[in-house]
């Protein structure tokens, strides 16, 4: 099997210049899209060509299929990487890659079909054995019949939206009383970011981690994982700060949701990079909760504990080439941390675009930042707040700690405002510090600052 000649990164961004990075290192030609106000981004700069694919409305750009598949027509590339967001979970795309016989590289529609319905996903996953959290089975298709299922399940409840992502379409309902409302506005939520307003109902654990395993898939069915990712550190049910390996896991615990995590992959035939999320409770029980059919934002934590270059890989299984290791050849090794840095005021996270006016990026052992700014850069208030992402990796957990708080020393970002002081108070935390937290703690947190 051979490699690709030229890949088309349909994305922009940090995850763009990621993966001309390891397209670079493979020796593979890469092909830049961009929109009218990115121009002068970094992905443009570094691949080798670049094609303007409209304006700045996504829907017109980054969103637009048609005239991303012309541009890997043109260009003479054979295969499309999505990145994270976009069209990555769009099964029209990667069946229109298939199409235009373009390689789409990631998983198949029928997988990204099953992961983007997460109420179906829940469904096929408890029939193969895989616990869930107690809930509806399936989607719930009206109030009445969603308030009996609450009332069974016990409050509080979560209204989830099916076709939820990014902690959007979710609501509490802490007694009958605010069913209704609830339901009403996980509703409508979920119409306005997904166009659909399909929900199920899932138990609410008040002390959850979230805690997720990276796998992937070759075209052969080996399937391996690479060990478990704690994300339990979260504002509006979003990721903050995440790493690997869990505080909370041992090897008997990382060998059972490693194993849930293969079992998930093979229910469904998976192929290529995915990570399966479980909510695991104060008594260290695991549920299935979802499946991400993309490469997640937080990979790099994985790749730093692991070795493993997850991209790398993505692009070697698309191209048909086996996994070259197995399941007893990965050895988790140290620790890994990190940051999201956005483009946000650190306590009300809201959101801060303009020019960078002066830029100075951590270095050192241990420290890698994935990230598209530079110096007198703009940053654009039509796209995703994410502007870098800080990773550490240390011998043990202190250590990676102790090398976080001094990477974010010397970070200084001037001319927007970011959330690099909240991660500063979080690396200081007691709790933190102890591994002892869930998914309340910024929130918490947060109001002592407020206070
Ligand atoms: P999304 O796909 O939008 O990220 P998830 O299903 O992954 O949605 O859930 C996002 C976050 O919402 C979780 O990480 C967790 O913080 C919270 N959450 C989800 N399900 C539950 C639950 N049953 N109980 C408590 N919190 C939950």
């Amino acid at each position: 099997m051979k490699l690709f000649k030229k890949i088309l990164i349909a994305n922009r961004g940090e995850i763009a210049v990621r993966v001309i990075r390891a397209c670079n290192e493979l020796g593979i030609r890469t092909v830049a899209v961009y929109s009218d106000v990115d121009r002068d981004s970094l992905h443009t700069r570094l691949a080798d060509e670049s094609v303007c694919i409209g304006p700045a409305n996504s829907a017109q750009s980054y969103n637009n299929i048609p005239n991303i598949l012309t541009s890997a027509e043109i260009t003479d590339s054979e295969a499309i990487h999505p990145g994270y967001g976009f069209l990555s979970e769009n099964p029209d795309f990667a069946e229109a890659c298939q199409k235009s016989g373009i390689v789409f590289i990631g998983p198949t529609p029928e997988n990204i079909r099953l992961g983007g319905n997460k109420a179906k996903a829940k469904q096929v996953m408890k029939r193969r054995g895989i616990p869930v959290v107690p809930g509806s089975e399936g989607p719930v298709l009206s109030e009445e019949t969603a308030l009996k299922i609450a009332g069974k399940t016990g409050f509080p409840v979560l209204l989830k939206a099916s076709a939820g992502g990014g902690g959007r379409g979710i609501r509490i309902a802490k007694d009958e009383n605010e069913f209704g409302k609830a339901f009403f506005m996980a509703q409508r939520e979920a119409f306005a970011c997904f166009g659909n307003g399909e929900l199920y109902i899932e138990k609410y654990i008040s002390e959850m981690r979230h805690v997720e395993v990276q796998i992937i898939a070759d075209t052969k069915g080996n399937i391996i994982h690479l060990g478990e990712r704690d994300c339990s550190i979260q504002r509006r049910h979003q990721k903050v700060v995440e790493e690997a390996p869990s505080p909370v896991a041992t090897e008997k615990f990382r060998k059972k949701i490693g194993e849930y995590a293969i079992k998930a992959a093979k229910a469904i035939r998976y192929r290529n990079a995915g990570t399966v999320e479980f909510i695991v409770d104060h008594r260290g029980n695991i549920y299935f909760m979802e499946m991400n059919t993309r490469l997640q934002v937080e990979h790099p934590v994985t790749e730093y504990v692991s070795g493993v270059d997850i991209v790398k890989e993505q692009i070697k299984i698309a191209a048909g080439i086996p996994l070259e290791f197995r399941q007893t050849e990965i050895k988790i090794s140290g620790h890994a941390i990190e940051c999201r840095i956005n483009a946000e005021d650190p306590v009300t996270f809201i959101p801060s675009p303009g020019k960078i006016n002066f830029l100075l990026l951590p270095g050192g052992a241990g420290v890698r930042v994935d990230t598209a700014i530079y110096n007198g850069c703009v940053v654009s208030p039509h796209y995703d707040s994410l502007i870098a992402k800080l990773i550490v990796h240390g011998r043990d957990r202190d250590e990676a700690i102790a090398r976080m708080k001094r990477a974010l020393d010397e970070f200084i970002i001037e001319g927007i405002k970011t959330t690099i002081p909240l991660h500063k108070r979080v690396m200081k935390d007691p709790g933190f510090i102890k591994g002892d937290f869930n998914t309340g703690f910024i929130e918490k947190m947060n109001l002592s600052v407020r206070a």
